[in-house]
């Protein structure tokens, strides 16, 4: 119940002013932010390649509000991406966006986002690594799919993501399965309509392995972008049941999240993929967070309660 609460509050801004200035924010911010600067987030790519685990780095923000701030989206990727050069990871470094924060609500949102992104995509290519597209709200996807095939035309490692809870997935799925694309399934972070998701939660679990079995199955690259225990050992099971081998898909789970797991699972081999979100403008991807989990929202208030 509480959780479609926090991402309604997740879209106000007198919600977003009185938790940014609330006491104890920070602490309960950084569990699951990787610090505000790219010398910060650079440190923590190192020490998750030391730990054998790869990452995909999200500049945090979405629904700006200007084609100035789109192109500032931009420009701190590619900042990202000229720091990212001297480490040399290649593709155990790689970016994940959101294309409302390259414009796509705007006014000839498509084109600018389209226009915002490729320069992206292009630098992470010459340091060898590729962008992920993420999913937003379900109004936004079918410009987002057509950006992914629009740019796999001349970058084919281009990923995207599909949600679990949304109707039209399997149908997804299948195509892309079928494309050869990189893809990230996940369950689905935003508050959407009973007429196009799924609202139960055994169901959303249900189509999970309905979808990644299509996945797995298909052409292309699937990435397992979940925590939950029992969906993680179906895909593997899916996968060796595909005859995948070990490097012909991957685990992905949220920096802060079960931290101990990522490293089981790279220590056992597997592609262990690190989603590090860092950046001032946290608030939403804070909030997604909050809502995911009642328990987090529980911390918050303690911890602001006590400062
Ligand atoms: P759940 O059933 O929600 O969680 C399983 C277990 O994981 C929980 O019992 C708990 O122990 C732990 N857990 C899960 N979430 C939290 C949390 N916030 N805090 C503490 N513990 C938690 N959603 C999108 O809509 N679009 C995207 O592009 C997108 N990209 C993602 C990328 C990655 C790598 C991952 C892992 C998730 C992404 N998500 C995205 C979020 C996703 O949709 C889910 O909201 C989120 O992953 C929680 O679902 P779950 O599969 O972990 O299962």
């Amino acid at each position: 119940m509480l959780g479609p609460v926090i991402l309604a509050a997740s879209r106000s801004d007198r919600m977003r002013r009185f938790v940014s200035a609330a006491p104890g924010t920070k602490q309960v911010v950084n569990r699951f932010i990787a610090g505000e600067t790219v010398d910060q987030v650079v440190a923590v790519v190192e020490d998750a390649a030391a730990k054998g685990l790869e990452v995909t780095l999200d500049v945090v923000g979405e629904d700006i509000t200007t084609p100035e701030q789109a192109a500032a989206a931009r420009d701190a990727y590619l900042e990202l991406i000229e720091h990212l050069k001297g480490l040399g990871l290649g593709p155990k470094a790689e970016m994940s966006v959101k294309l409302s924060m390259f414009g796509q609500a705007l006014d000839g949102g498509h084109e600018l986002a389209l226009a915002n992104v490729r320069p992206v995509v292009e630098a992470a290519a010459e340091i060898g690594t590729t962008v992920t597209l993420d999913a937003e709200d379900h109004t936004t996807l079918d410009s987002m799919f057509a950006i992914h095939d629009e740019l796999r035309k001349d970058f084919p490692q281009t990923g995207c993501v599909i949600q679990s809870y949304l109707f039209r997935t399997e149908r997804d799925a299948i195509r892309l399965a079928a494309n050869g694309s990189r893809v990230r399934l996940v369950k689905g972070a935003y508050n959407e309509p009973d007429t196009v998701a799924f609202q139960n939660k055994a169901e959303i679990d249900k189509a999970y392995v309905r979808v990644l079995r299509i996945l797995m199955e298909g052409s292309g690259y699937p990435m397992v972008g979940s925590h939950d225990p029992r969906l993680i050992s179906i895909g593997q099971e899916l996968a060796r049941r595909a005859g995948r081998k070990l490097d012909e898909y991957e685990f992905q789970m949220l920096y802060g999240i079960r931290s101990e797991e990522h490293v089981r699972l790279a220590a056992e081999g597997h592609r262990m993929r690190v989603y590090t979100a860092y950046g001032t403008d946290w608030y939403g991807y804070f909030m997604r967070r909050l809502a995911e989990k009642p328990a987090n929202l529980l911390f918050f208030l303690r911890s602001t309660i006590t400062k």
